[in-house]
């Protein structure tokens, strides 16, 4: 798995099919793993810092994994850090953070992440904010409500996977911050520590 995916990110960060997008490609490392992460898109720091969740949502991020006893670097080494974009997509014309992927930008880079699933055949999905979510389930997604709080089953790439589905952890998000977004996000992370994949790739 693992000279594979070595070989695949390697691509992967040549990649420019998106006119409209902002270089340069950001993926977490390749490793070998049972869990695949999905985050959104890159921001406007993770391009020079080379790495996803590099800036302020991922301290959010990486805060919540360590009520579980789980540091951001052991994190990073265990498990692969994907995006439903992979490039930083600019800022909103509208202003409010960054410009969210349209769906042919998405649909594109969903070559990439296609080719992950075939590779790892993760056991876990953890798909953080809306568009991951909805990446994993195949459809669109009403409430966050309806997807946060337990692990819930999908047909992804052609592949049976558990998933566990958490909010985003950007600042300009309340919605973990107050009920009942608190209390679910809670039982996601609870559901996340009993999951047998993340048990075997962390205790
Ligand atoms: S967003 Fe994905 S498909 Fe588009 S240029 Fe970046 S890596 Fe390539």
């Amino acid at each position: 798995m693992l000279a594979r995916l070595k070989v695949h990110r390697e691509s992967l960060l040549q990649c420019r099919r998106c006119p409209d997008m902002i270089g340069p490609v950001v993926s977490g490392a390749a490793v070998t793993t049972r869990i695949y992460f999905i985050g959104q898109a890159p921001g406007p720091r993770e391009g020079e810092l080379g790495k996803p969740f590099a800036w302020t949502a991922g301290k959010r991020l990486f805060s919540w994994f360590e009520t579980l006893g789980v540091s951001e670097e052991e994190f990073r080494a265990k498990v692969y850090i994907a995006a439903v974009a992979r490039c930083f997509p600019g800022k909103a014309k509208k202003g409010g953070g960054d410009r969210v992927p349209s769906r042919e930008e998405v649909e594109q880079c969903a070559m990439w992440m296609s080719e992950e699933v075939r590779i790892i055949r993760p056991k876990l999905v953890i798909a953080v904010g809306r568009l991951a979510i909805e990446q994993v389930r195949g459809d669109k997604l009403g409430l966050l409500e309806e997807a946060v709080g337990e692990v819930r089953r999908a047909r992804f790439f052609d592949h049976d996977v558990d998933y566990v589905a958490l909010p985003h952890p950007s600042g300009l998000s309340s919605w973990h911050k107050t009920e009942p977004g608190k209390t679910l996000l809670t039982k996601a992370l609870t559901a996340l520590r009993v999951h047998e994949a993340w048990r075997a790739t962390f205790e």
